[in-house]
């Protein structure tokens, strides 16, 4: 009689289906971390049937002071009630109320003394600052001039309607307000000015400046979490529509299209500005160095109105000085031409002169490539010091050279790094509008992502941008190996990049770093670039212009790509594990004809002789007390004559030509002392030379997040094994990455080989 073999394969599998599966391990799908998808949201990650967002669309009146640092602005705001709910208030953020001298930002740090800090912080510290900042809000008026109730909460304002606002109508409303400007040099800020002590003059770069509406969503209701000063802004999208006053010398520029440019333009700026229209190669100059260095040396008590206009935007900006040297240039994105355009004093040549326009078309171009055609005339690239912040269509940039013009390399590639990086906040956040204040890594993680493939893009589009030694762009992050440092560090100061910006530790590894990084791994290794830039664009192009959440990142990446990828989101945004997979050990066999202890007992357990079950092809382990010598240097056919007799009945003789029979077996054991699973990336060295990659998914792991085994056969000899040759998977110890174990000498026994020779 003969037994079924799978009576003893069960037997053999018994001990791995006690380590397996349960309905809590590290592949379980996110039913409990996400919402449940709705007619807003849908459970593809697309918006869904029902999906509305507010609008808000502003007129204002704004005027630059810039003998007493101080602005003032009587704005219009219409706000679109899109939202099937009844509203029966409406929330204004005040975002300079940050500065005022009530302000409880400063409360919240937690502040010992430390025995070093830099003379703006020794200032900000310990010096008392009369600085008065905050808005003054003068009235909140209805359009017909009636005050309406408000209430300051500390950055947000309540104003109350007359009567609620009902699903699809609008509401009108004005705020007059002014406030002090801040020294943003000093105070840290993401707006203000900039002093220049040599020529008495400021350099102004003019956000979060007016009062603006909170966004209200099927997702927050009013997200009105306060503005402490480091997560940044939701805003929801609208029309604005600005006249901006300051002194007549002054050049300024800002979001939206000036709609009087023969007005505030002189007829030479015109002239050169329809040449820059033409001009795709080289940026051309609409205010050269020599006029602007004139411009700072008087100061005109005349002033001129420009009037932008800017179409569906979340928010408005400006920049604002008579040093102003004014640079731009076209660049063709996607059939349309888009103008680059840079600004800044004569401090920033000859570096600003050379490379941040260029820097802007770059950008514009490596970002759409990956997202979708970057649908505004201008994106703006303004110099200011010690600055790197986003608005849409104009950013604030760091790197100025020492005062004889020279610079170094890490000034020079900084420099076009942050403005990349702002660059491309044009798509992510600003277009692709999610929430800042509470998900940083949704714009900051989307940005720097995208910002390695423009770097390297810049490195191959603009060879002469490289510095002499390089052939290509030496990026800060992006490269798996790059977030070692952070993910090995200590777990008390690491939180799950799903957490609020402003309550996790070492922000820019956490918000910035790991999200891109992760993303990076999933599309160099995991995905692979085809079926992730399919997903990533996909997500893009469906909120492009709308609000999204995490949620509708993580579905989107998977709709598009039939990649479950709950497992990464959940380890990689989720938890604070790190990688660390190893070889733990290597088994050789050979094939025999007789089985082994272990079979003969389980044989003769049921009262049975080896001769009654099936024949089987019984393989050994070198080393036990089943192996005999007399195996060794044996082909496998010659071992057993089993499987030759198998392979002489059901194979015709010009099959058994396309077997080829293996003589080496290996059983490789994986270890993974770290929480995260991943892929386990091996290349296989045998004794001809040869070598074999080979990737085993993350889905290897589903039985046992502890160790897996994988059995190996081949025509040669297995020499080594390296576990993630590339280092591609962050793993953050290599040490037990290779077997043989590379043996590395101690100093010790380097000391003791040296004295001895
Ligand atoms: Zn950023």
């Amino acid at each position: 009689m003969f037994i079924s073999a799978s009576v003893f394969a069960q037997e053999e599998q018994s001990k791995d289906r006690e380590l397996g599966h349960t309905n809590n391990n590290k592949f379980k799908q996110l039913y409990d971390e996400f919402s449940t998808p709705n007619m807003f949201r849908t459970a593809s990650g697309a918006p869904g049937p029902a999906y509305y967002q507010q609008k808000a669309d502003y007129k204002m009146d704004i005027e630059l002071d810039d003998v007493n640092a101080k602005i003032t602005g009587f704005e219009t705001i219409t706000y679109t009630n899109n939202s099937p709910d009844i509203l029966q208030y409406l929330w204004v953020q005040l975002d300079q109320n940050k500065r005022a001298k009530d302000s409880k930002s400063p409360l919240i740090e937690d502040s010992g003394v430390s025995s070093m800090v830099t003379p703006s912080g020794f200032v900000n510290k310990y010096i008392s600052n009369k600085f008065d900042g905050g808005f003054k809000i003068q009235e909140v008026k209805d359009i017909n001039g009636k005050p309406l109730p408000h209430f300051i909460n500390s950055t947000m304002m309540r104003v109350e309607m007359p009567e609620p606002l009902v699903s699809g109508e609008k509401y009108s409303f004005s705020i007059k307000w002014w406030y002090n400007i801040n020294n943003h040099v000093d105070g840290r800020g993401r707006s203000g000015y900039e002093y220049f002590p040599e020529d008495d003059n400021r350099a102004y770069i003019i956000a979060q400046f007016f009062p603006r509406m909170a966004v209200y969503s099927d997702v927050e209701g009013w997200q009105h979490s306060q503005f402490w000063g480091r997560d940044e802004f939701a805003l929801p999208f609208g029309d604005y529509e600005v006249n901006i006053t300051v002194p007549e010398d002054h050049i300024l520029d800002g979001t939206g299209k000036l709609m009087n440019r023969k007005e505030v333009f002189t007829k030479d700026m015109l002239k050169r500005y329809e040449k820059a229209k033409e001009s795709f190669d080289e940026p051309v100059l609409i205010v050269t160095q020599s006029e602007a260095e004139a411009a700072e040396k008087t100061k005109s008590n005349k002033k001129k109105t420009w009037k932008l206009f800017a179409e569906n935007v979340r928010d408005f900006a400006f920049t604002s000085s008579r040093k102003y040297i004014w640079d731009m240039m076209a660049v063709k994105v996607g059939g349309k031409d888009v103008m680059a355009v840079s600004l800044y004093a004569k401090d920033g040549n000859p570096l600003w002169g050379e490379w941040s326009t260029k820097t802007v078309a770059s950008t514009l171009k490596s970002y759409s490539r990956m997202t979708f055609d970057y649908p505004y005339h201008k994106a703006i690239s303004v110099h200011a010091k010690n600055q790197g912040m986003e608005y849409p269509m104009i950013c604030w940039n760091w790197g100025r050279p020492n005062k004889d013009g020279k610079y170094t390399d890490r000034t020079k590639y900084g420099m076009m790094s942050v403005i990349i990086h702002e660059v491309g906040h044009n798509f992510f956040p600003m277009i692709i509008n999610s929430d800042e204040r509470q998900w940083t890594w949704m714009d900051e993680g989307l940005t720097t992502f995208v910002q390695y493939i423009a770097e390297q893009d810049m490195g191959e589009w603009y060879p002469d941008a490289l510095s002499p030694g390089h052939d290509k762009y030496p990026s800060r992050r992006g490269p798996a190996e790059k977030i070692i440092p952070y993910m090995s560090g200590d777990q008390d100061f690491i939180a799950p990049i799903m957490t609020k910006g402003l309550n996790t530790h070492q922000f820019g590894s956490n918000a910035y770093s790991k999200p891109a990084t992760g993303l990076n791994m999933l599309r160099e290794t995991i995905m692979g670039q085809e079926l992730f830039d399919y997903a990533f664009k996909t997500y893009a192009q469906r909120w492009m212009f709308k609000h999204p959440t995490p949620e509708d990142f993580f579905r989107t990446m998977e709709d598009a790509s039939a990649f479950d990828l709950d497992w990464f989101w959940r380890g990689w945004f989720y938890t604070t594990d790190y990688t660390d997979i190893g070889v733990k050990g290597v088994n050789k066999y050979y094939v025999s004809n007789e089985p082994n202890q272990r079979m003969k007992d389980i044989v003769a357990r049921r009262g049975l002789k080896i001769s009654d079950i099936a024949p089987y092809v019984y393989l050994v382990e070198e080393g036990t007390n089943d192996f005999k010598e007399s195996l060794r240097g044996k082909s496998t056919l010659e071992n057993s004559p089993t499987l030759n007799e198998y392979l002489m009945d059901n194979f015709t003789p010009a099959e058994r030509k396309n077997i080829e029979t293996r003589n080496y077996f290996y059983k490789v054991t994986f270890e993974k002392p770290g929480g995260l699973v991943m892929p386990i990336i091996v290349e296989y060295k045998y004794a001809d030379g040869t070598k074999e990659r080979v990737t085993y998914p993350a889905q290897i792991w589903r039985y046992n997040d502890n160790e897996v085994s994988k059995a190996i056969a081949s025509t040669s000899e297995l020499v080594s094994i390296i576990v993630d040759p590339d280092k591609e998977t962050a793993d953050i110890d290599t040490s037990n990455n290779s077997w043989p174990k590379e043996i590395k000498q101690s100093r010790f026994d380097q000391f003791k080989s040296e004295i001895k020779n």
